[in-house]
């Protein structure tokens, strides 16, 4: 099944719109970190105003002057799980599945990693494996095939779900996790805090619809998985490394480090795949050469001192693996 949605740019004057056009226009006023000043019905100003401030940006850029026009939709007995096919997303639906089957929609958003090709072929094999319909949104901004980075990339995502349906959802999930760790990163946009104010929003917007619960971290995530669907652990990635590189840098890794990395899409050297490998040793009982655990270490405290405040490893999670910083 495939559903497609365009999304263009229309520079509208007015100030009362539908949710989705005020979602899309703080999307537009965030583009490239780049904060412009913008228009939003009350109903958005808390959230906008604390990612403002988040990023250091003034908040007089927020101007409450909008007014948001709901759109009610029929109500459904639906469950929309937002499925990239990541640990994180695929937690959350081996997590709260069972709950409403078999009302269930898993959507992939399409254009959202054009520099992770293999990642839309990797979440088809997954669904698969699961025996569950894939719904794909196509997502199409400014005349590109995909999206570009913006902020509020996952509440633009979750508010194109709500304006997509026919229906209402009865609840809709999303892949996140309530600690900060490595994966999670420390962005507001991406923490269950931010989803809760969207949510707020989006309850005006399109009505009643629950969101459903976060992972506790990365480590329930693979603790969910391999509870539930230990078959899925090795098509699983959170790779960075891009696709045409990865091949080179995974032979390096195994040769220098006398590995076997089972998992063809991981690259082997980013801190997700570090994460990973710490993570797959102290829960999951893979065995790795001693050098490449300590390679992982030294890759995971790297990213503790990282440079830029918002993007390090906090300390306690390396506790959580046996990391002692040296
Ligand atoms: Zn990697």
């Amino acid at each position: 099944m495939e559903e497609f949605l365009i999304l263009r740019m229309i520079k509208m004057k007015k100030n009362s719109k539908k949710g989705i056009e005020f979602v899309f226009d703080l999307f537009e006023a965030t583009r490239h970190q780049k904060f412009r000043q913008v228009i939003l019905p009350k109903e958005l100003v808390s959230y906008a105003s604390r990612l403002y401030a988040l990023y250091e940006q003034n908040p007089a850029l927020v101007v409450p002057e909008g007014e948001l026009i709901p759109e009610i939709k029929p109500s459904s007995q639906d469950a929309v799980f937002s499925f990239s096919g990541g640990k994180d997303s695929l937690a959350a639906f081996l997590l709260h599945k069972d709950k409403f089957e078999p009302n269930i929609i898993c959507t992939y958003i399409q254009g959202v990693s054009p520099k992770y090709p293999e990642e839309f072929s990797r979440a088809k094999q997954i669904a698969t494996t699961l025996d569950i319909k894939l719904s794909v949104l196509k997502l199409e901004v400014d005349n590109k095939t995909w999206l570009p980075e913006s902020v509020i990339k996952n509440q633009l995502i979750y508010a194109m779900i709500l304006d997509n349906r026919q229906t209402l959802p009865k609840a809709i999930g999303f892949g996140g996790t309530k600690a900060v760790g490595p994966q999670s990163m420390a962005f507001y946009h991406d923490s269950p805090s931010a989803f809760e104010l969207f949510h707020s929003f989006a309850q005006v917007g399109w009505g009643q619809h629950e969101l459903l619960e976060f992972v506790e971290d990365e480590i329930e995530s693979y603790r969910i998985i391999d509870a539930k669907r230990p078959d899925l652990f090795n098509l699983l990635t959170s790779c960075m490394c891009a696709a045409d590189e990865k091949s080179v840098i995974r032979k390096n890794i195994q040769g220098k480090f006398r590995v076997i990395l089972e998992n063809e899409y991981d690259c082997g050297q980013c801190y997700k795949c570090a994460e990973k490998a710490m993570i797959s040793k102290k829960f999951f009982h893979r065995t790795y050469s001693e050098e490449y655990i300590r390679f992982c270490e030294e890759v995971l405290i790297d990213k503790v001192n990282s440079p830029y405040h918002m993007n390090g490893i906090p300390k306690d999670y390396l506790a959580k693996l046996d990391i002692k910083i040296r």
